[in-house]
């Protein structure tokens, strides 16, 4: 059993979760949200923290701490992924969750929002050691999660890889009739063991559609515009293709390890290449020159998109971007002041829980596929992706011009109002 416990409104701290909260009660206060679901929605369901051992290469123990939160499920199973990096910890955990439980509302989805993972930095650790550590965190994490309760998929640091090991172990925790029946317990799986394809790009494709659309709502044409990307990872690299598939032209990468910028433009693909060769750093990268990390959001671009942490553009730096569009690769980059400075700049803002969606629509597609026993090919899987986020998009530009409110807004009130319907239809236990 894992305890219902709440996130206090006094004891939040700056972070991700104030600003998730502030983004719900500015959307709520819009539409005079029922104030009896207002409390539902502001607390989450429940909240599981887990210690484990493991033994490292060297024979030593390490302990480590894991996080699962269950926002809500009002919709269905909770549904989002797990991260593996320092910043984890339980107000992280609720945030994210939340934005899941908005950006599952908003795609149409039979889910609920939920997230977690572990506080540790993956590049101390071994191979060897992660698949021991995801291990063990699947076995604490026990029954708690579960193909129609709660399904995790990658997020930060997660990739098939770990999905795989995940589902292994899960599965090996059933009685042998029941294992095939439980392949949909994580999603975003390596396609030899049971995952879609196009789930792999399907976060990236998701950022570069939204983007698509906008420009196509202004009358834009993407080619020769100039991006910048935050974050080299799965949605970042994704979405830099697509776009330079397009025309755009790649001008800047962030990542972890550092930030290089070439105004003629960088090549997506030589730049996967020396990723590849260089332990998954572009620091160094011959054809472009490194600058200091505080420059990277006030460089000249058209197109910025976040595709790394949260809490990345704050006060201290909107008002230096230069981008017309900011397309939210990332869940909760910008926090509500640096929007408010944005907004005001006529800068517009495609508000993650839409931006980044196509992860959890691709994710969704490979769920429904282990269910039914069913295997669909990249194209069916590309065109029933861009069908849902089309249709999300058109509603999200709706909404903003019917009540006159920025693309964020228009988000959280289809997402909320999606929820308040499913409250007033079922009411409340007892
Ligand atoms: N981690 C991704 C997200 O933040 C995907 C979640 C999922 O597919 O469940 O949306």
């Amino acid at each position: 059993m894992i305890a219902k416990t709440s996130a206090p409104k006094k004891q939040r701290k700056q972070g991700m979760l104030d600003n998730v909260m502030r983004q719900f009660d500015n959307a709520a206060d819009i539409i005079g949200l029922n104030p009896n679901i207002r409390k539902i929605l502001e607390v989450t369901n429940n909240e599981l923290v887990v210690h484990f051992p493991v033994r490292m290469d060297d024979g030593e123990v390490e302990i480590f701490t894991g996080y699962r939160v269950q926002h809500n499920n009002s919709l269905g199973p909770y549904k989002g992924g797990l991260r593996y990096h320092p910043t984890v910890d339980i107000d992280a955990a609720r945030a994210l969750a939340m934005w899941m439980t908005w950006k599952t509302s908003l795609a149409g989805l039979p889910y609920g929002g939920a997230k977690g993972g572990i506080q540790l930095d993956p590049t101390k650790y071994s191979d060897a050691e992660l698949e021991r550590i995801t291990r063990r965190f699947t076995y604490a994490l026990g029954d708690n999660i579960g193909p129609e309760l709660d399904i995790p998929a990658p997020d930060v640091n997660t990739n098939p890889q770990t999905m795989a090991w995940i589902l292994d172990t899960f599965m090996s925790t059933k009685s042998p009739s029941e294992r095939s029946t439980n392949m949909h317990v994580v999603t975003g799986k390596p396609i030899g063991a049971g995952g879609s394809q196009g789930r792999d790009r399907a976060t990236g494709y998701g950022v570069f559609l939204s983007i698509k659309f906008w420009a196509e709502h202004k009358n834009i044409d993407l080619k020769d515009k100039k991006f910048t990307v935050q974050g080299f990872g799965n949605v970042g690299y994704w979405a830099a293709h697509f776009l330079e598939q397009e025309g755009a032209i790649m001008t800047a990468v962030q990542d972890a390890y550092g930030s290089i910028v070439n105004e003629e433009g960088i090549s997506v693909e030589n730049l996967l290449e020396y990723t590849k060769a260089n332990k998954g750093s572009i620091v160094g990268f011959a054809k472009a020159r490194s600058i200091d990390n505080s420059e990277f959001f006030g460089l000249d671009c058209d197109i910025c998109i976040p595709a790394a942490l949260g809490n990345q553009i704050t006060e201290k730096n909107a008002s230096k971007i230069k981008a017309y569009l900011i397309a939210e690769g990332a869940n909760g980059p910008t926090d509500v002041k640096a929007e408010q400075i944005l907004l005001e700049k006529g800068v517009e803002i495609i508000p993650d829980i839409l931006c980044n969606s196509g992860g959890v629509i691709g994710s969704y597609f490979e769920w429904l596929q282990n269910r039914n026993g069913e295997i669909w090919q990249l194209e069916e899987v590309m065109a029933k992706l861009e069908k849902k986020l089309r249709e999300s998009f058109n509603k999200v530009m709706e909404t903003s011009k019917k009540r006159n409110v920025d693309l964020r807004s228009a988000a959280f009130i289809i997402a909320i109002e999606r929820l308040e319907e499913a409250y007033v239809q079922r009411g409340i236990f007892p």
